[in-house]
């Protein structure tokens, strides 16, 4: 990376490096604009611990922030939860799934007990206005994909640039087989993966340790790999492990960031013209309260409306090693009840969501979470798993949310992030509804056993400062400036008014060049 020396004033501030920050700063710098990425993560370091479930997940974890966030999302229970930062955002330890949303998800959350949408949850623009940034994002991002074989995929024009690879592992031939048998459609998930060895780089050798990990040879195309390193290039600053602490406004014009080097504890302000908040669905809504945004502008939206997908995995535990040559098994989506499935009394009406194979957690994670006395035999029975991932769709609810408390703050004094959040019935029905599809595949594979695991993390938040047709609705218009400020952004995750039932990140990045390409 070229030395750089920051200045004290730019045309644009982004605080976060992730798909939309990224992304947004990809535009500016394409026209000439003086751009500033701070981000709290550190560079990912290209080594044996990228591999390493000890360094990543379990003692004093390597990119953990350093300040955890308060979680609400049971009864009478506070948790205290981690983001992992990195400059890439959550796109260096993600499982590289690249969907676009289907052209459904656009007109809003569903209804429950119905097969309608919410349409105060409709998006501001369709599909149809989102394929080329799609389109680009794919490209920008080296997505291996093969067209027309999901049979829920929505129109794209041309083929995916790059092919996955189609040696299956074992546990996915075995999914894939006991799919068609059960006459499901199973096709090649769209991957963020050089598997060919273009740009320069190393080719995938297909390893276990990909979603969850980094990748230590750079094959996994995340955005510290594809975007960041030719943007510093073209002459984008990036300052790492920096933590942006405030938001200064003159009148309603953002004015200054105030910021904190997490090293050494150095507090400072630097100007710009613009700001960009790009700190993801928890992070941003957080930056906008911490810096009153809601009292400027009077809005009572801001870090309401949180979802996350309803998310889970089952597990299928088999007679013989389920993967003995111990490769990527990340490969295969059912999409077959994505828009619903069965509509009796016992299965929710509406769209369902998405099934796909999943790695297992490392050994490591397991026996660290299995109970006393269990440890041993919870790591040994690993080996014999094959999972599937469920994706159900969640619906956006106002008492759902982030917030803050100005008067328990953190190391730094900004006040702490405070998350309240719980599932409807409809949504936990469409995921029960999954998991059910998801154990009979498993057991016409073979599975003798089964467990369900609800995945209870945020790595899918959503929705917080969500676009909208005005402030009584959302935080931002559908070009992600703030309602009632002149020049402060929200582009990420958190604009998302509906979250379909596929993985977020290629709609973020796409959400993001089509925002910015209206910034001057
Ligand atoms: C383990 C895992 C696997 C996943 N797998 C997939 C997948 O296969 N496919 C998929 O589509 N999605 C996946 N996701 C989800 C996906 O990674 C996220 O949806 C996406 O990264 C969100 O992008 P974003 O730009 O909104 O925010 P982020 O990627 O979260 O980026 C925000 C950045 O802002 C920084 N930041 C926040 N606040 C501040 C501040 N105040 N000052 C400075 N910096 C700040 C953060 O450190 C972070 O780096 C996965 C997520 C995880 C955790
Ligand atoms: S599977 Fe491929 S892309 Fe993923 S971490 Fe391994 S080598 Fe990297």
């Amino acid at each position: 990376m070229k030395d750089m020396k920051i200045k004290k004033n730019y045309d644009y501030i982004i605080v976060g490096s992730g798909f939309g920050g990224a992304m947004t700063a990809k535009n500016l710098i394409e026209k000439g604009k003086s751009v500033l990425i701070i981000e709290r993560g550190k560079w990912p370091v290209r080594d044996d611990s990228c591999w390493d479930e000890v360094r990543l997940h379990l003692k004093d974890p390597m990119y953990r922030s350093r300040t955890p966030f308060l979680v609400d999302q049971k009864k009478g229970k506070i948790e205290e939860m981690w983001a992992d930062d990195t400059v890439g955002g959550m796109s260096t330890l993600y499982g590289a799934v690249s969907f676009r949303m289907r052209e459904e998800d656009f007109l809003g959350a569903p209804v429950a007990g119905t097969e309608e949408r919410d349409s105060s949850t409709e998006w501001p623009y369709g599909y149809k206005q989102l394929t080329k940034y799609y389109k680009s994002a794919e490209k920008i991002l080296g997505i291996a994909g093969i067209k027309e074989k999901d049979i829920t995929e929505p129109p794209i024009a041309g083929d995916y640039l790059h092919e996955p690879s189609t040696a299956l592992s074992r546990p996915s031939k075995k999914i894939w087989a006991a799919s068609e048998k059960l006459g499901l459609h199973p096709f090649f998930l769209p991957m963020a993966i050089n598997y060919s060895g273009k740009y320069g780089k190393e080719k995938c050798i297909l390893c276990p340790t990909c979603d969850h990990y980094l990748c230590k040879i750079e094959a996994k195309n995340d955005i510290a790999v594809m975007v960041l390193p030719e943007l510093a290039e073209k002459g984008l600053h990036i300052l790492a492990q920096t933590r942006v602490l405030k938001i200064n406004f003159e009148k309603k014009r953002a004015v200054s960031v105030d910021i904190v080097d997490e090293n050494t504890g150095e507090k400072s302000t630097i100007k710009a013209k613009n700001i960009v908040a790009a700190g993801g669905a928890l992070s941003s809504p957080h930056l906008l309260l911490a810096s009153e945004v809601d009292i400027l502008t009077g809005n009572k939206n801001i870090g309401r409306y949180l979802m996350r997908h309803i998310n889970g995995v089952v597990a299928g535990v088999f007679p013989t090693k389920a993967n003995p040559e111990n490769v990527l098994q990340k490969q295969i989506g059912i999409p077959d009840f994505y828009h619903g499935g069965k509509t009796d009394d016992a299965y929710p009406k509406g769209p369902w969501g998405m099934i796909q194979d999943v790695s297992n957690i490392g050994k490591g994670v397991i026996k660290a979470n299995a109970p006393m006395g269990l440890k041993n035999i919870a790591a040994m029975v690993a080996d014999y798993l094959i999972n599937l991932l469920c994706i159900a769709e969640d619906t956006p609810d106002y008492e759902n949310r982030v917030f803050i408390d100005k008067n328990s703050v953190d190391e730094f004094g900004m006040p702490n992030l405070q998350v309240y959040h719980r599932y409807n019935r409809r949504d936990i029905a469409a995921r029960e509804a999954l998991y059910t599809e998801a154990r009979k595949i498993l057991k016409k594979a073979g599975a003798l056993f089964f467990y369900n695991m609800p995945i209870e993390t945020f790595s899918h938040g959503l929705g917080t400062c969500r676009m909208g047709k005005d402030i009584e609705t959302s935080v931002v218009d559908q070009n992600c400036k703030v309602w009632g400020t002149d020049n402060l952004y929200v582009i990420d995750g958190s604009v998302m008014p509906s979250g379909g039932s596929v993985n977020p990140s290629l709609t973020i990045a796409a959400l993001a060049l089509k925002a910015s390409e209206k910034l001057n």
